[in-house]
């Protein structure tokens, strides 16, 4: 069995590559697919009885789950505290870098590109693996291998959009010069490069610090091609997209998507807040995996950062990252960079950190608890998570499971047939029957909740009588 007739197969492949880093017999390929996802390809000759590239592949159970791997490499200290929810922690802090200008190119507050050129700056890391324009045709962002400090702040900034790690894993375990690398990756990803450390004593020799971000979703390249479209910039000349521009004065939550055109430049900003359709909350273009992601704040990485969606911090238009660090070399960096001014930091508690992540706690436990029910209920394929499926979370969420897989669904079956004329009118005329359905599901769940709001003081004065 291989990962592709496993995981690709039942539409379960967040395309992280780590199967293509790690086959000892290089026969797996990262490859767009027809619906917008890197995906592993096989050549012929593959034995049955290897199974590497499922051992890796953070959607494909194994004993060595995210608990597992968390306990393994934060679990011994005693300086380490854990909760259930946000999983190992030494401490949780909220604040910004103060070095010029990250903050403001940071997609928060910049705390993940200062934290990154500070392991380069001290020489605790000899290069960063981050995220930055691609290089190679047909993929916009890819995988960065930084040497320099300038390097690292050019890929800062977060990419909605497919990037594997097939090529960079590949170049550690073969590189003879004994470096140490910090990666940056999505949780799913800091996972599969756990399990690929597991199996390579060369990977975890050199790969010394894992960094996560927070993850609600990850959409897939569909996704950027809708936001070019919808920007006035061609699909022929699209060069880039910066997905979180801030605005001076405004509230950094309302951040505008702005494509740029080779030829043409910057496009339309499209405030987040305003996007004609419903492409983030109801999961356009949204790879299927990401319904079964269980982990919130990255557990197995050494240090994540995640913005810091509070209303305290919306009118600093700069943006506010919060951060967990679970690792020494994470949680003595950090104390550091607070000592001397280079990042501004202060302790927050788990229970603020959780309150900034509650949309993504509930979509990652409520919603997946109420998902797996239904797969279960309609026969679907799943993987196995670490939430129990629940009839009653399903009872409450079956409208909205519904609405959501048939946009994901029908919004990547229905964008190859409009791309190619970049006849953005046509797919979104397409998706109108859906977004009726969405506005009138919307109304309802608004009037439930005003006649709620009425309710409770009546009833509360009926009890009091
Ligand atoms: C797909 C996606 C979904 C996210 N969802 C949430 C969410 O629901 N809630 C939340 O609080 N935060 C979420 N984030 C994280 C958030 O966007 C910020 O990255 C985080 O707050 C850190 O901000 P910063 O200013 O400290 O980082 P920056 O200083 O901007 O640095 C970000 C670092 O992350 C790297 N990076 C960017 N994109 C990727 C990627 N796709 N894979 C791996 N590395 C990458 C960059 O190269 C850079 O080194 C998401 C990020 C992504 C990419």
């Amino acid at each position: 069995m291989s990962v592709v007739e496993e995981v690709v197969h039942h539409d379960l492949c967040v395309g992280c590559g780590a199967c293509a880093g790690v086959c000892p017999r290089g026969l797996l390929r990262m490859e767009w697919s027809l619906s917008g996802e890197l995906v592993p390809t096989q050549n012929d000759g593959c034995p049955e009885s290897c199974e590497v590239c499922l051992s890796v592949c953070p959607f494909c159970y194994s004993v060595l789950d995210q608990d597992s791997v968390a306990k393994s490499c934060f679990g011994g200290a005693s300086e380490v505290e854990y909760d259930e929810t946000i999983g190992y922690y030494r401490s949780c802090l909220c604040g910004y870098s103060a070095v010029s200008g990250q903050r403001e190119k940071g997609a928060s507050g910049g705390m993940a590109t200062w934290f990154l050129a500070s392991l380069l700056e001290q020489g605790k890391v000899d290069r960063v693996i981050a995220v930055g324009r691609g290089e190679s045709p047909g993929r916009m962002f890819s995988c960065q291998v930084a040497e320099t400090v300038e390097q690292v702040l050019d890929c800062s900034g977060s990419a909605y959009y497919p990037v594997e790690f097939s090529g960079v894993l590949k170049s550690i375990a073969n590189d003879a010069a004994p470096l140490r690398y910090a990666v940056v990756a999505l949780p799913c990803v800091a996972f599969s490069l756990r399990r690929a450390m597991a199996i390579s004593p060369l990977l975890r020799e050199k790969i010394i610090l894992v960094a996560s971000l927070v993850c609600g979703q990850l959409q897939n390249r569909f996704c950027s091609e809708y936001l070019a479209l919808e920007a006035d910039v061609s699909l022929a000349d699209l060069e880039t997209i910066e997905f979180r521009r801030k605005t001076p004065g405004q509230d950094p939550a309302n951040f505008a998507h702005v494509a740029r055109g080779r030829t043409h430049g910057e496009g339309r900003p499209l405030p987040y807040q305003n996007i004609p359709i419903h492409l983030w909350k109801y999961r356009y273009f949204t790879h299927n995996a990401c319904n079964y992601c269980d982990d919130i704040f990255g557990e197995t990485a050494d240090v994540v950062f995640m913005d810091a969606w509070l209303s305290q911090f919306s009118t600093e238009w700069r943006g506010t990252s919060l951060v967990i660090a679970r690792s020494q070399l994470a949680e003595q960096l950090l104390a550091e960079g607070a000592a001397t001014g280079e990042c501004k930091c202060e302790s927050v508690s788990v229970e603020t950190v959780k309150r900034s992540q509650q949309g993504v706690i509930y979509r990652k436990r409520n919603l997946l608890a109420a998902r797996l029910y239904a797969d279960e209920r309609e026969g679907i394929t799943h993987p196995r998570t670490r939430v129990t499926p629940s009839r009653k979370e399903y009872q409450h969420h079956f409208r909205f499971l519904a609405l959501t897989r048939a946009i994901q669904k029908t919004s990547k079956s229905l964008w190859p047939r409009f791309r190619d004329n970049d006849d953005i009118s046509g797919f979104k005329r397409a998706m109108v029957p859906l977004e009726r359905k969405i506005t009138a599901y919307e109304r309802r769940e608004n009037l439930k909740l005003f006649v709620k709001s009425l309710l409770g003081p009546v009833k509360r004065w009926l009890w009091h009588r």
